[in-house]
């Protein structure tokens, strides 16, 4: 059995975290004939300067013939001026699209060991265990009309937060079906107060909780929720909202774990799983062997685990995570006092070393 994987690096730190990643993936020793067959691809801003596309065809068409996704980042200073249309991000909003990848299920665990490397007190962070599932293809980021243009000689920008039904039912279905399998709190964040699409959102929420009566259900307001986060994070279980505000939220929640390098995400829902760490580019640390790959070789766990039905080998990269963490091995951006800082070759060769 092989199992096909596009791999895309990106740009920035995208590119040394995934190589840590890949790395960590050919030492899992997988059973029988199994094989992994990766495929690397360009995009962001590297296939701009190859090809002059964030998007290259050949890159989506290997993404559409691999069995899974693994993403690193995209964007940097050297691109920012570029058209809309051909900026580094675009690529990522055009495969989320074309391959229908509707969910983003980010999880928000404190590993024990990191419990003071979070920014928040002890009694706060510890034991905090979140999925936030974030709408992935509407919302503000990809509604018509949007552009800038110039009315009455004055420019204005323009973007449009739209929603079906059926896109807020289907993300929020798997929200609940996820959340049954947990703790059984789902928490929908909307603003329905001030928006009519999130009053539409809160209504199909209150209609589809009537099929899981086992589920307790919470709304809250955006900004209310930006403040639980930080003030008693441990009341969340599966946290469900719709695209912008589940960018932003995710962020913020993973300060909790210490930092945005300890966050992986899958998304999916569509033609073929997409594994990412949440964090960008990083120019500011980037090409300086300081990235944190956590977020990625956790991202490939995830990918192991929802695309390729290799729970025990997820496991494994996850538990040897634990365990590089539990003995004190760390990344400049969750350093603590009396821990081992390693850079990010040095952490990818741990965690391999670890899955032994
Ligand atoms: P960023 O996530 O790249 O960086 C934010 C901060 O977090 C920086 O201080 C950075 O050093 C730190 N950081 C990020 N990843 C880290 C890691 N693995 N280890 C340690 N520290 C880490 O966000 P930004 O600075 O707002 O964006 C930089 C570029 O990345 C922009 O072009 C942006 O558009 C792009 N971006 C891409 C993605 C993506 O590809 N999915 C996501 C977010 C931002």
């Amino acid at each position: 059995m092989a199992y096909k994987i596009a791999v895309l690096p990106g740009d920035g730190v995208g590119r040394e975290v995934i190589a840590e990643a890949v790395k960590v993936l050919k030492a899992l020793k997988l059973k029988g004939s199994q094989e992994f067959i990766f495929t690397e691809c360009l995009v962001g801003g590297a296939a701009i300067d190859e090809v002059g596309v964030p998007l290259p065809p050949e890159t989506l068409e290997t993404c559409l013939n691999s069995d899974a996704i693994l993403f690193g980042a995209v964007g940097g200073p050297k691109w920012s001026n570029v058209a809309y249309h051909l900026r580094p991000e675009k690529a990522l909003l055009d495969i989320r699209q074309t391959l229908g990848l509707y969910a983003n299920l980010r999880p928000v665990k404190v590993y024990p060991a990191l419990v003071d490397a979070s920014p928040l007190k002890r009694e706060i962070v510890e034991g905090v265990d979140i999925l936030v599932v974030r709408e992935l293809t509407g919302g503000i980021y990809f509604g018509n009309p949007r552009g800038i243009e110039k009315v009455d000689e004055e420019e204005r920008g323009l973007n449009t937060l739209v929603y079906t039904a059926s896109e807020i039912r289907r993300i929020v279905k798997l929200a609940f079906e996820i959340a049954r399998n947990r703790r059984k709190i789902l928490t929908s964040v909307d603003k329905a107060n001030v928006l009519e699409t999130m009053q539409l959102w809160r209504r199909i929420v209150t209609e589809v909780a009537r099929d899981y009566p086992d589920v307790t259900v919470e709304h809250l307001y955006v900004d209310n929720c930006a403040m639980q986060l930080i003030r008693s994070p441990k009341q969340f279980d599966v946290i469900v909202t719709e695209n912008m505000f589940g960018d932003i939220l995710s962020d913020e929640a993973a300060m909790l774990t210490g930092s945005i390098g300890m966050l992986p995400s899958a998304s999916i829902g569509g033609k073929v799983g997409f594994y990412e760490p949440i964090h960008g580019s990083a120019p500011d640390i980037a090409g300086k062997n300081k990235a944190n790959p956590l977020a990625a070789i956790a991202s490939a766990a995830l990918m192991l685990r929802y695309s390729l039905n290799l729970e025990s080998e997820a496991t494994r990269i996850e538990r040897a995570i634990l365990t590089a963490l539990e003995k004190g091995y760390r990344t400049p951006d969750i350093a603590q006092e009396g821990t081992r800082i390693l850079g990010t070759q040095e952490m990818g060769d741990v965690i391999a070393e670890n899955l032994a």
